[in-house]
C-alpha cells in the first residue's frame, strides 16, 4: 500500500504491546498521525504515554504490534534502522568520547561510505551550522553539555536524514542553557528543511519549539494542532490540564442553536459558547477559562462580551511578571485569576475582599470529558 508522499511521515493504526498475560502493555493504542514535510513536529505527554515508544517505532529499533508506518508514502516495514533515511539524538547524546568533535560528525558519513572530501565538506558545514568550528579537534570529554548537544545534533543532521527524531535531547541541560537550545533547535529545523519529531513531557517546551504538536495519555494521541490552537482550545480536559493552567467550572447546557450553546454556569452566570462536536446537547458539562482571561471589575458593570462572577480572594501569590489571584466562587468552585504587573493592571483587590471577577464569554470552552 502506497500513501501520500506530501507527508513525510504516516502512523496508521499502529498499536505496540510489550509482554504477555499479567504483565503486558500497551504502550501504544490504535495511533493514527500524519507529519507533514519540514515541520517541526512535537510528541507530548506525561511520562509512560509511550513517545518514545513511537520514536523508536519510527526509528525501526521495535516493530509495530498492528498498524502501519510510512515514510514520504513508503510503507518501511521491515527497513532496518540504518536502512532508513532517519536520524535520532538521544537523550544523553551517546558521543564518542575519545573521538574529537569533528571525528564524532565525521563517523556517520564514513560508515556510510561517502567519499573522503565529502566527508570533510560536510563536518565543515555541520560545525558552521552548530556554531562549533573553533571546537573541531577538540575531545568530546572536553567540551560542555550544550556543546555536547550541538555536536550530536550536527552528528545526527550530517547524513541529511528526511527525519531527525529527538528524544528529550534538551532534559540534561540547565534552565538556561535550555533556553537557548530551544531557540537554537528551531533555527536549525528551519536552515536545514528537514523534518523534526521531538519529544518531551513540558508543556512549555512543546509550546514554544512546535509548529504542530500531539498531545499524548496512556497510548493514545488526543489531540493534535498547533501550540495555539491547543492551548486556547484544548480537545478535552486531560489537555486543558496538562497545557498551561485551568480554571474548570462545571455548567449547564440550557439550549442549543447553530452549534453554540446557552450556559448556565453554578458560580451564577449566563453565557454562550460554541459546543464542540461530540459533547451532547443538553445536560451538565465541564468549561474551562484560562486564568488570564479573567479581571477585576472595579465597580461590577462587566463589558458586552464578558461574563461577571461574584467570588472572595482567598490567596494572593505575586511571581514577578504577573500576580495570582486564587479565588472563591459562589458555587465554591476554586478560580485562578492572573493578572500582568503592570500599570494596566486595573482594580487589585487585597486578600479577604469580595469581588466581581470578569471574564471574556470568548475565554470560556466547553470540554469533551
Ligand atoms: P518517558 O517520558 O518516561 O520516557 P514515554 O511517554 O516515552 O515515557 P514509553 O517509554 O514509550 O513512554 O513507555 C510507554 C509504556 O510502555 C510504559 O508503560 C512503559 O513502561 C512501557 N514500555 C516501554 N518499553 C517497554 C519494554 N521494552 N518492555 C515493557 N514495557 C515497556
Amino acid at each position: 500500500m502506497k500513501q501520500s508522499a506530501e507527508n513525510a511521515v504516516e502512523v496508521v493504526g499502529v498499536s505496540k504491546v510489550f509482554g504477555q498475560g499479567a504483565s503486558e502493555v500497551r504502550a501504544l493504542d490504535d495511533v493514527s498521525v500524519s507529519i507533514r514535510q519540514n515541520e517541526f513536529f512535537t510528541l507530548l505527554g506525561p511520562s509512560g504515554c509511550g513517545k518514545t515508544t513511537l520514536l523508536r517505532l519510527l526509528a525501526g529499533f521495535e516493530q509495530p504490534t498492528a498498524g502501519q508506518i510510512f515514510l514520504s508514502g513508503i510503507d518501511i516495514a521491515g527497513l532496518p534502522p540504518n536502512k532508513r533515511p532517519i536520524n535520532t539524538v538521544f537523550q544523553n547524546y551517546a558521543l564518542f568520547p575519545h573521538l574529537t568533535v569533528g571525528q564524532n560528525i565525521a563517523f556517520g558519513l564514513e560508515m556510510l561510505g561517502r567519499p573522503k572530501a565529502e566527508v570533510s565538506d560536510t563536518v565543515e558545514r555541520m560545525l558552521r551550522l552548530v556554531r562549533m568550528e573553533a571546537l573541531r579537534d577538540r575531545k568530546t570529554s572536553q567540551i560542555s553539555g550544550g556543546q555536547q548537544q550541538r555536536v550530536a545534533l550536527a552528528r545526527a543532521l550530517a547524513p541529511q536524514p528526511k527525519v531527525l527524531l529527538l528524544d528529550e535531547p534538551l532534559s540534561a541541560l540547565d534552565y538556561k542553557l535550555r533556553k537557548e537550545m530551544q531557540l537554537e533547535l528551531k533555527r536549525l529545523q528551519h536552515e536545514t528543511g528537514i523534518t523534526f519529531v521531538f519529544v518531551t513531557h513540558d508543556q512549555e517546551e512543546a509550546l514554544t519549539m512546535s509548529d504542530r504538536i500531539a498531545v499524548m495519555c496512556d497510548g493514545n494521541i488526543l489531540q493534535v494542532g498547533g501550540p495555539r490552537d491547543i492551548y486556547d482550545h484544548p480537545a478535552d480536559r486531560f489537555v486543558a490540564d496538562f497545557i498551561g493552567e485551568s480554571n474548570f467550572m462545571n455548567a449547564r447546557i440550557e439550549s442549543v442553536s447553530d452549534g453554540r450553546a446557552t450556559l448556565s454556569l453554578t458560580a451564577g452566570a449566563t453565557v454562550q459558547a460554541i459546543l464542540p462536536e461530540g459533547v451532547a446537547s443538553s445536560g451538565d458539562v465541564t468549561v474551562v477559562v484560562r486564568p488570564e482571561r479573567a479581571r477585576f471589575l472595579k465597580d461590577g458593570e462587566a463589558g458586552a462580551s464578558e461574563v461577571s462572577l461574584p467570588a472572595t480572594v482567598e490567596t494572593i501569590v505575586y511571581v514577578g511578571t504577573d500576580t495570582h489571584y486564587h479565588l472563591k466562587l459562589s458555587s465554591d468552585e476554586a478560580f485562578i485569576a492572573r493578572v500582568q504587573n503592570d500599570d494596566r493592571g486595573g482594580f487589585l483587590p487585597a486578600q479577604g475582599q469580595a469581588v466581581q471577577v470578569a471574564i471574556a464569554a470568548s475565554a470560556v470552552q466547553v470540554l469533551k470529558d
